[in-house]
């Protein structure tokens, strides 16, 4: 039985000579690992398609212990984006924590939908020149993915009474997952400025598309240390959650 898929290649491993693993991250079934005889021979027509980046239609063939890759062609193949060594790096830094966070079998199309987007504003816009502002973009893209993983952060409800937060000076915990209100004040929460606070309720704002996110972004103006406040804050809570072992290529430099 083969099954038409729509995926986003993660990577890919060449295992005796010309066999490979494809990892892909699908609209349908989320990650796939499938097994591809001979995909690396000079003479298969699988080969070009199969480039990290590309979104691809891909033919799967269930097997018994290990799908297969009966077929692939590349349906967006974002080229400006793979001209651009900053872009890579961006895009890359998405695809690592998919790769690495997902388990396979566990569809999600936000998380389809978040990195189709990633990868189309990184092919279609100029990058900020700040090299802090092209990290921030890349920790919103990865705090977006954190929350449809579960893991939040909660920027619009205290974390301990639960109740909305209207805008002024808040406090942070990473172990609460979020945002905590004047009167559940710990000892070890962190302060975070209003500033700080409302550009990641407007990026975290499940109603917004990410692509505008991302454009307005790059617009916005706000002091140089709101956004390594929120830099701090968003790699304190990727290492709390997803460990530090997992370097997310261009985020823990
Ligand atoms: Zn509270």
């Amino acid at each position: 039985m083969t099954e038409l898929l729509q995926g986003i290649v993660l990577k890919y491993q060449q295992s005796n000579d010309n066999d490979l693993f494809l990892v892909s991250y699908t609209r349908e079934k989320g990650k796939v690992e499938l097994f591809a005889k001979s995909a690396m021979k000079i003479s298969s027509k699988l080969r070009s398609h199969m480039e990290i980046m590309n979104a691809t239609q891909i033919m799967m063939a269930k097997g018994k212990n290990i799908d297969r890759l009966a077929g692939c062609y590349s349906l967006v193949l974002w080229n400006n984006l793979k001209k651009d060594y900053d872009k890579i790096i961006s895009a890359m830094s998405l695809i690592e924590c998919i790769d690495k966070m997902i388990e396979v079998g566990e569809p999600d199309i936000r998380i389809y939908d978040l990195l189709y987007s990633w990868l189309s504003f990184l092919n279609d816009n100029t990058l900020p020149k700040e090299n802090i502002k092209k990290r921030i973009l890349i920790w919103i893209v990865v705090l977006k993915l954190l929350k449809y993983l579960g893991f939040g952060p909660e920027v619009f409800k205290c974390t301990r009474c639960h109740h909305s937060i209207v805008a002024s000076e808040h406090l942070f915990s990473i172990h609460n997952g979020g945002i905590v209100c004047n009167d559940c004040k710990e000892n070890n929460d962190e302060v975070i400025s209003v500033s700080a606070l409302k550009v990641l309720r407007y990026c975290l704002d499940e109603k917004k598309e990410i692509k505008v996110i991302l454009k307005d972004l790059v617009r916005m103006k706000v002091d140089n240390k709101v956004w390594h406040e929120l830099e701090e804050i968003a790699k304190d809570f990727f290492v709390f959650f997803a460990g530090r072992d997992l370097k997310g290529i261009g985020l823990m430099q």
